[in-house]
């Protein structure tokens, strides 16, 4: 057993198991009356986090006493090595259900056509596996329904890189490829007929060791321009300015071009009509 919780034992807290590596047990949030269970308890470090109010400590500091920085390390270390070795794709978890409601805007179509998923053992959460050129689940990436908890995301497996997201979708326009940040992004273009944009999950995806992997299978299609639509901040900026500087380096013949939403917008942020005009623009290039 681990220590975890031969420690919810002796605090006679009852727990229920929530996947491989998480148990479930009422919130230790005192400000939150927690009726069924929904504050997770890492089994290996301890880690707890409430999916409903948001609430994050650790079981050990939670009853003052000092972590055991060990299993923790170990733990880690252990994790780390296994994500890398083992390249057995992911499966969706039993018991998952596809997503029943449209989410964040985005129509149910668009959703169940990326086979958004919701399971017990990731509460409070819309998932959606992410899969290589093979068609393999390389990654979950999951998005909690609500916004307070932070961050707003999670990926399963930690440590293993994200690459492009959708390959297989991708269809360039005119031959054009569309970069954004997030997958939100993506999916509100995707929404409204834009076929032809990738989420490069982050602004700092295209790098010297990552651009290969990359880029190399988008031209194979026939993609030989690329159009950044970054967020318009300070990291959005510095990304597209890098992964130029890279593209222009590496493959000369492609067209890099960025694409300024101002005001603080992102590509999730736009409407059907100025999808359809962004369309029309990139035809016309
Ligand atoms: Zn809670």
């Amino acid at each position: 057993m681990s220590r975890v919780l031969a420690l919810l034992d002796e605090k006679t807290l009852h727990y229920v198991q929530a996947g491989q590596e998480n148990v479930k047990i009422k919130c230790l949030n005192p400000e939150h009356d927690d009726s069924n269970p929904s504050c997770q308890v890492h089994i290996h470090t301890g880690a707890v986090h409430c999916f409903s109010c948001g609430f994050k400590t650790n079981i050990y500091k939670h009853f003052g006493m000092q972590t055991h920085f060990a299993d923790q390390k170990t733990y880690a270390i252990k994790k780390k090595i296994r994500n890398i070795l083992d390249n057995k794709p992911l499966a969706i978890p039993p018991g998952s259900v596809p997503v029943r409601e449209e989410f964040r805007g985005l129509t149910l179509q668009t959703l169940r056509d990326h086979e958004a998923f919701e399971s017990t053992e990731y509460p409070n959460t819309v998932l959606f596996p992410i899969r290589n050129y093979s068609n393999d689940i390389t990654h979950l990436l999951g998005r909690y329904k609500t916004d307070n908890v932070k961050p707003k995301y999670m990926v399963e497996p930690k440590g293993r890189p994200l690459g492009m997201y959708p390959l297989k979708k991708f269809e360039a326009i005119n031959g054009w490829a569309i970069l954004v940040e997030g997958i939100f992004d993506y999916l509100n273009l995707k929404d409204n007929n834009l076929d032809a944009s990738l989420c490069t999950f982050g602004c700092n995806s295209i790098t010297e060791k990552s651009h290969e992997k990359f880029l190399m299978p988008l031209l194979a299609t026939g993609c030989t321009k690329f159009l950044f639509m970054y967020d318009a901040d300070k990291a959005g900026r510095e990304g597209v300015r890098l992964a130029k500087e890279i593209m222009e380096k590496y493959y000369p013949h492609v067209q890099v071009k960025s694409f300024n939403l101002g005001d603080g917008r992102d590509p999730g942020d736009l409407n059907q009509d100025e999808i359809a005009d962004l369309k029309e623009k990139l035809l016309a290039l």
